[in-house]
């Protein structure tokens, strides 16, 4: 079972995300589980505050780590789990590092950063900081979506078809999937190519191939 804990200011972005399609199916299937946390129900003031003003001064504002941390320290910690944090300026997230996170850890717990971005101090308390792209967005929370989606497609049994992992862009040996087609043969006058419709696997194998990029 993989567990994953999101730690985030918008609890309510998971909801359709957690039950919908088959990531819904793979929790009730219990190979995955998924739990939101509030981080405003980790602060001890009254306004609830999450974020405060920068030190030395700057635009906007920052989040702060002390509700970052009771969170985490609440967060009940399976044998290997694995903290990280979403940010621009972390490391690319790729397709093998989805594969290392699938295979290596049983919890994954996504810190969701806001406005600025989180206090540095947030660096002695998470086990490694992840990018999804060279672009800013508002939050975290796309972000571990995008993270989560790939890595629980990864867990065995998570798919309802094991095989359509195989062949499929940035897996092992071909960097992107060959292009495919379903019916109508003929859309808007443009055909789907001959040799799909020739019953010869050795030959549409061959095609594929030459047509992987
Ligand atoms: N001031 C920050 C900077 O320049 O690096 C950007 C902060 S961004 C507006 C707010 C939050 O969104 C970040 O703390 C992070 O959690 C999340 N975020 C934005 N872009 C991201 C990306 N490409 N990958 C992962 N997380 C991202």
């Amino acid at each position: 079972m993989m567990r994953f804990d999101i730690i985030t200011i918008f609890p309510r972005f998971f909801d359709s995300f957690a039950t919908e399609s088959l990531f819904a199916k793979a929790q009730s299937k219990k190979i995955i589980s998924l739990r939101v946390h509030n981080l405003r129900d980790f602060t001890k003031d009254k306004h609830r505050t999450v974020d405060d003003r920068p030190y030395g001064g700057g635009a906007g504002m920052l989040m702060k780590v002390e509700p970052i941390v009771r969170a985490l320290k609440k967060i009940k910690k399976t044998n290997r789990p694995r903290v990280i944090l979403l940010s621009p300026a972390g490391t690319q997230f790729t397709q093998k590092k989805a594969a290392g996170f699938a295979k290596k850890y049983d919890q994954l717990i996504f810190i969701c950063g806001r406005y600025e971005g989180v206090d540095s101090r947030i660096k002695h308390y998470i086990d490694e900081t992840i990018s999804v792209g060279p672009y800013v967005l508002n939050g975290g929370e796309v972000a571990a979506m995008a993270v989560i989606e790939s890595v629980f497609r990864l867990i065995p049994d998570a798919l309802g078809n094991p095989k359509s992992l195989k062949e499929e862009s940035w897996s092992s040996d071909t960097d992107k999937e060959y292009p495919q087609y379903t019916r109508p043969e003929v859309f808007d006058g443009h055909r789907v190519p001959k040799i799909l419709l020739s019953g010869d696997h050795r030959k549409i194998a061959e095609w594929r191939t030459g047509r992987a990029r």
